[in-house]
Parts: structure tokens; sequence; C-alpha cells
């Protein structure tokens, strides 16, 4: 059993409401969705977080490609009927990370305000 939790879902340790799996890449539902659309795009590859995968930006900029597949995927677009998404990347607890795997949130299907809380 892998100590990390997200480890856990991409192995298939424990259960998820997975919508895509790539070699490189696996989204999920959050448990705790904060919109209509919310979906949790993961490396296969742990990383930490953002940050510690700055020696690779291949692999951090696919995953941003991941990410807006997922979008796509889930009927979100900037233009049309949602009027966009968000992709966030909580680095760091004092930014809200609480789990140390790295993890793109795409979240969509209602409005958002900026600056966020
Ligand atoms: P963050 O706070 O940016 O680290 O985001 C972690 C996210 O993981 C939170 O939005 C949680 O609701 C979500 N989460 C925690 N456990 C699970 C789980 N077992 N399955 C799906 N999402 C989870």
């Amino acid at each position: 059993m892998n100590t990390c939790l997200f480890c856990s879902i991409v192995a298939g340790e424990i259960p998820a409401d997975i919508v895509r799996r790539t070699d490189r890449s696996v989204a999920f539902r959050d448990v705790h969705p904060q919109a209509p659309v919310h979906v949790l795009v993961v490396p296969v590859v742990h990383h930490p977080d953002a940050a510690s995968m700055a020696g690779d930006p291949e692999a951090l900029g696919l995953l941003m490609a991941d990410a807006v597949a997922v979008a796509k995927e889930q009927g979100l677009a900037p233009d049309g009927e949602s009027r966009g998404y968000r992709l966030v990347l909580n680095t760091g607890a004092g930014a809200g990370q609480s789990v140390f795997h790295t993890h793109v949130h795409v979240l969509g299907g209602r409005g958002f305000t900026w600056p966020p809380g």
C-alpha cells in the first residue's frame, strides 16, 4: 500500500471516480466538489508539488495539457455556455495544498470571481 493518497488512487488501491486515465496521468472527481465539475488531474509519477516539477518542464506542461483535455471532455470551454473554467495548482500548505502529490484542480460549470478568497 502506498503512503501517498493519490499514488494509492493511481495504483487502484483506493477507489476513485476516474474520468480519464493515460500512461502519464489519472483524472478523478474530487470527493468534496467546489463546482459542478471538479476533477483532479495527477501525474502517475509521484511529485510532491508543482515546484518540485520545475526541473521537468515537459512533465509539468503535459500535466497542464491533460487538464485542458479533461476540461474539454467534461464539456467545458473558454467560450460557449460554460464561459470558461479554472485550473488550480495549490502549491504549499499556506496556499491550501493538503495532498502532497501534484494535482491540477479542473473547476467549471459555474461562474468564478477574481481574486479568489
Ligand atoms: P489540495 O487542497 O489542493 O491539496 O486538494 C486536495 C483535494 O483532494 C481536495 O479538494 C480534496 O477534497 C481532494 N480529495 C481528498 N481525498 C480524496 C479522495 N480520496 N478522492 C478524491 N478527492 C480527494
